[in-house]
């Protein structure tokens, strides 16, 4: 049978547009919701097993993405947003009511700085760009799925297009390295 991934996965993945311009993400509240303009089109959105992430009831992994943070404004009810857990590297903004996590923003010293993290199936119009990859893959088992699933999930992961890493993708983890070998001279800068 097959497993509940996440809802954008499941029913096949969604078809980026050329024309996508951004759009408004809304949380779930169904009066007075959080709304946030995005703009431009999403990077590096990808399936995420990390027990952080937000994710839809029943999924078992998160769809996100990054944006600058500069192509991210609070339209309505910004009052409702407050940060899920300050120590955390990414300031995960989420909607005190319904729990959405509408941003979250990196601000202290790492190669992620400037990006604000989001979940474009909050998105109100279709063409953002799908996801590329599973990151985090292991981590699911923190969060309560039972080993054995595993196989049968990393399986099911690829047979859609989406390979299932325990960390982040070859590239983000050669970029994260390469930010910490300039900073440390390891490299030249
Ligand atoms: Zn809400
Ligand atoms: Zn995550």
């Amino acid at each position: 049978m097959a497993e509940k991934l996440h809802p954008v996965i499941d029913k096949g993945l969604p078809k980026e547009s050329a024309s996508f311009e951004g759009g408004t993400l809304t949380c779930n509240c169904t009066s007075d919701p959080v709304k946030v303009k995005i703009k431009g089109q999403i990077a590096h959105n990808h399936a995420c097993g990390c027990t952080k992430c937000w994710k839809p009831k029943g999924a078992i992994f998160s769809v996100v993405a990054v944006v600058p943070h500069e192509n991210v404004s609070v339209l309505e009810n910004g009052k409702k947003l407050k940060v899920v857990d300050e120590s955390a590297l990414i300031r995960r903004h989420a909607c005190t009511k319904c729990g959405t996590h509408m941003f979250g923003t990196v601000e202290r010293d790492h190669p992620f700085k400037g990006l604000d993290f989001i979940h474009p199936e909050l998105f109100d119009k279709p063409g953002w760009s799908p996801p590329g990859f599973a990151a985090f893959v292991s981590s699911i088992i923190e969060a309560g799925v039972a080993p054995e699933r595993m196989d049968g999930i990393r399986k099911q992961l690829k047979s859609v297009g989406l390979e299932p890493y325990d960390c982040l993708s070859p590239g983000l983890m050669d970029y994260i390295a390469t930010w910490s070998a300039k900073k440390s001279g390891a490299l030249a800068a």
